[in-house]
């Protein structure tokens, strides 16, 4: 496994894979890694000649400096996981490569950029999308591994593709969990005792939900939802929506939409975690 800071370097490894026709595969991370990463990168490495994994904690997509600030960061023992996974190739860039002047673009993607993540963190999707068209054109993949557990960036990431039109196919992968449930997160490690014994509720209540959503109205499930996990003091829902997997527009009845996801956020003290689940309806 070779690790490399510059776009340069990065392309100079990559030069023969492209030149051969060999499939590059890539996924995007800002570090702190944990078995949902992996997997990420064992799809890519199954499917593809070379895999890139980036690490990189992009400023631009944290709305809140305390988060940034906070972010784990653990680079020693991320190169020693990915070792193990079979990941080919690490550009793990400083900030000056990656934002040698600052981006200034603004991307509109409609209306799912509004609700949810887009509504409570202005200027996230923006900043997820600059850094994701420079890793894109860096690297230039055949196909990018990214989790449904952050659903929304999955859509964005898409609208993203089709408005810039690279050549790149978006692999998405499924919420790799902890034994009690809990979806894995970088954020996870930041959880007091306390905060990580309430934290499962969060999936156990979507996992139920799933059950009750059978004979119970929308409105119902959702009020519920929120309503269970609120009970919790540690445990704070800042929303939780029930979607169309597609638009992202919120529904009020099981038929309005094929496909319907709950997507949930939840302050866990000064900790934001999100979680969703699929209804089978
Ligand atoms: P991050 O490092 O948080 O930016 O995440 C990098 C990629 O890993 C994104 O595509 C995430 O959706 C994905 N990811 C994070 N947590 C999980 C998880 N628990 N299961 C599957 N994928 C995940």
């Amino acid at each position: 496994m070779q690790v490399v800071t510059s776009v340069k370097e990065l392309q100079t490894l990559l030069l023969d894979f492209r030149k051969n026709n060999k499939p590059i595969g890539f996924v995007p991370t800002m570090g702190a890694l944990h078995n949902g990463h992996i997997s990420l990168v064992a799809n890519s490495v199954q499917e593809n000649a070379v895999t890139v994994v980036s690490i990189f904690v992009n400023p631009t997509q944290f709305n809140d400096k305390n988060d940034l600030k906070n972010y784990p960061r653990t680079l020693d023992q991320d190169l020693a996981k990915l070792v193990s996974s079979g990941a080919d190739i690490v550009f793990s860039p400083n900030e000056e490569e990656m934002y040698p002047e600052p981006d200034n673009r603004i991307f509109d993607f409609g209306s799912i950029d509004k609700v949810m993540e887009g509504a409570h963190r202005p200027g996230h999707f923006n900043g997820v999308a600059q850094i994701v068209s420079k890793l894109f054109e860096a690297v230039k993949p055949d196909k990018a591994y990214f989790g449904e557990k952050d659903f929304q960036q999955l859509a964005i990431i898409r609208q993203l593709v089709l408005k810039l039109g690279y050549p790149v196919q978006i692999v998405p992968c499924p919420i790799i969990r902890e034994a009690d449930g809990l979806a894995m997160s970088s954020r996870n490690t930041l959880l007091s005792e306390a905060q990580r014994k309430s934290a499962p509720l969060i999936s156990q209540t979507l996992f139920k939900s799933r059950e009750m959503a059978q004979n119970s109205s929308v409105k119902d499930v959702k009020n519920w939802v929120i309503s269970t996990i609120d009970t919790d003091p540690e445990l704070q829902t800042e929303y939780f929506e029930i979607v169309d997997d597609v638009t992202l527009m919120p529904v009020n009845k099981w038929d309005e939409a094929q496909g319907k996801v709950g997507c949930i956020a939840v302050k866990v003290g000064k900790i934001r975690l999100i979680d969703n689940i699929r209804y089978n309806l």
